[in-house]
């Protein structure tokens, strides 16, 4: 989004809707009772703009908000907003002194970074500070494989401005239901938290669920769920589509900025890859790859909605506009409502369906949708624009 102030010119937006956020969190709290749920915020929300979505989510019941960067969190401060924030991989170098400032729970996983983090909170005069403990169980992403775990969380458990706030690791697939790794994860998480108490430290609190894990596997709930795909109403795979009645909380929308007629014979847009055989009516959106809607598209065949009809993307994807088969004598006009994702009407295209004609998944596409795109929450619509 460019930052001049004024209004955006473009008729193209992305609208956000806290309600479907709050839904989708008050069904996932229902569904894994009585852990409760953390609302993962990490990347502007998932592309949906991370202060709508962490005031949504914290109205409805989470108890807590987690980020991947401290910029991240300092954002949702200067948002104001106040609830627990954990970051979910440790800090970088240089970065315990703002994320002290910030008010940010650290992970940690190394005696570098609790040294870090103990004599920013010391030089703050802030401890006793809260500090999670990572445990690398198979993920081999981040984490403390099991024996520096021990190390790790007794340098925690004695430094007096330090206080261990829980012990934790990632699972790797548990968007995979027929796989038996999220069961051994979950066994190599119980020894590690074993080990640490019986080296003295005691282990307040466990978490190793995502969305996927939340959702399909009781067992990883423990003392709390880190949520973040779900919440935006969107299924972590094809396996668990379905399993919660989660709703999608973003439309990327735009408007009809041309009309006219293609004759038979013609050919649409860079390339000529799109062959016009009936004379028909062709309509030009703006917004293009530049926003996310990924070049690849038009050949995989996807659709957008028009006066709640489904159709083409005709020929290439531009950086700043597509073209649409409407179709012979199509009633479509100029300033016509065109829905890329979400509903409109009876019909609805998903971020789901993008990861199925992309080869990826609904994370992506949603995160990817460009910086340049308004986010406007639904609300606050009438009248825009
Ligand atoms: C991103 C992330 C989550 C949330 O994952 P979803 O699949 O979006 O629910 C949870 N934990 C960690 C460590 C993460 O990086």
């Amino acid at each position: 989004m460019t930052g001049t102030g004024a209004p955006p010119a473009r008729p193209t937006w992305i609208e956000v809707d806290p309600a479907a956020v709050a839904h989708n969190v008050s069904v996932l709290r229902a569904h894994v009772a009585p852990a409760p749920l953390w609302a993962v915020v990490k990347a502007d929300g998932y592309g949906h703009g991370a202060a709508t979505v962490a005031r949504a989510a914290l109205d409805a019941g989470a108890e807590g908000l987690a980020v991947a960067l401290v910029e991240e969190a300092e954002e949702l401060r200067a948002a104001g907003i106040d609830a627990p924030v954990m970051l979910l991989s440790e800090p970088p170098p240089g970065g315990a002194d703002r994320l002290v400032a910030a008010a940010v729970e650290p992970t940690a996983y190394s005696i570098e970074v609790v040294d870090a983090v103990a004599d920013a909170v010391t030089a703050a005069g802030r401890g006793p500070w809260p500090v999670h403990l990572k445990v690398d169980t198979g993920m081999h992403r981040v984490g403390a494989t099991p024996e520096v775990a021990v190390r790790v969380g007794r340098a925690v458990a004695d430094h007096p401005d330090l206080r261990l706030a829980s012990v934790w690791t990632h699972l790797a697939v548990a968007d995979e239901p027929a796989s038996d790794f999220t069961a051994e994860q979950l066994r190599r998480f119980d020894a590690a938290c074993a080990e640490l108490a019986a080296a003295g430290v005691e282990v307040p609190l466990r978490h190793a669920a995502n969305s996927a894990g939340a959702i399909a596997h009781p067992a990883a709930r423990l003392d709390r769920v880190r949520a973040g795909i779900a919440v935006y109403g969107i299924a972590p795979s094809p396996e668990l589509a379905g399993l919660v009645d989660l709703r999608p909380a973003l439309r990327l929308v735009s408007r009809v900025s041309h009309v006219k007629t293609v004759a038979a014979g013609g050919a649409i847009s860079y390339g000529q890859r799109y062959q016009v055989t009936r004379d028909t009516t062709v309509a030009t959106v703006p917004v293009g790859y530049a926003d996310g809607v990924r070049r690849s598209l038009a050949a995989a065949g996807a659709e957008v909605l028009i006066g709640g009809r489904r159709l083409p993307i005709a020929g290439t994807v531009t950086m700043d506009q597509i073209t649409v088969d409407c179709g012979p004598d199509a009633p479509v006009a100029r300033g016509d409502e065109v829905v890329l994702l979400g509903r409109q009407g009876d019909e609805e295209v998903t971020a789901e369906e993008w990861a199925g004609l992309l080869g990826t998944i609904g994370y992506e596409v949603t995160c990817g949708l460009g910086r340049r795109v308004p986010r406007v929450v639904v609300a606050d619509r009438p009248g825009w624009p």
